[in-house]
């Protein structure tokens, strides 16, 4: 039994060293085979993302010509790009997500390859093309994106047929949509953002209010104030105290096809005795050194989530963006100047209160967008009003007025006043 046990032991140990064997002997021939055949693949070396969350441009490298088609997927939404077979030879740090790109997938489909790109919301592809390298090196395909609304993806969606490289799907002039041009049963929409949060407190009173407490509760009280009208559409870029980068906020006003952003704000100064509500539009330009070292201010919000603050004053200079930017800012200023009118009925504001300044959260092409200063946190008197419920309800009415005359205006149906 003893012996006989043994020998059956030993013929295993034999049976299974061969087995051993010719698994490493197929396995050689086989990674052969794979070598040789990697070389007749496509090969992805290399990929590059730029932007924020309402911009990206994201390049991929090839080491020759690929045969590119893409089309878009919802639920979530997702850019797919069918490829040839591919040995995708990328490096995990350039397909981390940032921006506007939540996920980035790759990999064989068994006769493909496939490159999945999660947006963070609905997106544009405002182009997707096959290039070559100047230096000889291979192709790339580049493609950029940007922040849009639900409908917009759907519109896309519903409107695509399988679209291959260097053809452009969309004209960024059915994309863009200028305010009266919006879908079918758009209403007025408001999105109304509250100035920081989450580890982002903003400006502090001495005796500790903090500013992202002042602007979600004002904001609260704006949305009621405006959904009560039963005509708008109204949305927050946060109804909590979470952090969101202002680039975040920007894209949140794009995805509901807003007509309107109003960021709140509360800011604090030296000079204890200076108090009052201030406007802001965006502009390059500030309109004064206090304007311009507030923005300086507010812009900081990014660096809390650890972002590189790079200015996209490289962005391509597009005539139609352009045009509409122009259009989007001097709606900007009439609601500006509106709502300068309506607060000083109710709410003190400061000397010029209608100023101008590089804010990040007013930079959507298309969105005309303002930043409100409710008052100044290191005024006691300022302080006192902005925690004060009747306060608040009489400034979000004033804000309201003037959103309704806006509208109006914007419809075409203002008759005056
Ligand atoms: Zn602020």
């Amino acid at each position: 039994m003893g012996s006989a046990g043994t020998a059956d032991k030993r013929g295993r140990a034999a049976g299974r060293f061969l087995r051993l064997a010719s698994t490493a002997l197929l396995l050689t021939i086989l990674s052969c085979f794979a070598a040789a055949y990697a070389d007749t693949l496509l090969g992805a070396t290399g990929y590059k993302m730029a932007g924020d969350a309402t911009k990206m441009r994201i390049v991929v490298n090839f080491d020759r010509e690929p045969d590119v088609k893409w089309f878009l997927l919802r639920g979530p939404n997702r850019l797919v790009i069918d490829l040839p077979r591919t040995r995708f030879a990328l490096d995990a740090k350039d397909v981390k997500p940032r921006g506007l790109v939540r996920a980035v997938r790759y990999g064989d489909q068994g006769h493909g390859s496939r490159l999945i790109l999660t947006g963070k919301g609905p997106f544009a592809v405002d182009k997707l093309d096959v290039l070559k390298n100047d230096d000889g090196g291979g192709y790339r395909v580049a493609i950029d994106m940007s922040a849009a609304s639900e409908r917009e993806f759907d519109e896309a969606l519903a409107n695509q047929s399988l679209t291959t490289g260097s053809t452009v799907s969309t004209e960024k002039g059915e994309r863009v949509g200028t305010g009266p041009v919006s879908a079918p049963g758009h209403r007025f929409t408001v999105v109304i953002d509250p100035g920081h949060g989450g580890v982002d407190g903003g400006a502090e009173s001495s005796a500790g209010t903090v500013e992202k407490d002042v602007t979600l509760a004002f904001a609260k009280e704006l949305r009621d104030k405006l959904a009560a009208v039963g005509k708008y559409d109204v949305y927050m870029t946060r109804d909590n105290d979470v952090y969101l980068a202002l680039d975040e906020r920007v894209r949140i006003a794009r995805q509901h096809e807003a007509d309107l952003l109003i960021s709140i704000h509360a800011d604090t100064i030296a000079v204890k005795g200076l108090r009052g509500a201030t406007v802001y539009t965006l502009s390059d330009k500030a309109s004064d050194p206090e304007a311009q070292a507030l923005a300086d201010r507010e812009n900081l919000s990014d660096q809390f989530a650890g972002m590189k603050i790079e200015d996209d004053n490289k962005e391509v200079t597009d005539i139609l963006i352009d045009l509409i930017r122009r259009e989007t800012h001097s709606f900007s200023m009439s609601f500006a100047h509106t709502l300068v009118g309506q607060l000083s009925t109710n709410v003190g504001l400061i000397n010029n209160p209608q100023r101008s300044a590089g804010f990040r959260v007013l930079k959507a092409p298309d969105v005309p967008s303002v930043l409100v200063e409710l008052g100044y946190l290191s005024n006691v008197k300022d302080e006192a009003q902005l925690l004060n419920a009747d306060w608040r309800g009489k400034a979000a009415q004033s804000i309201t007025n003037a959103v309704a005359l806006f509208a109006a205006a914007k419809a075409g149906t203002a008759t005056g006043g």
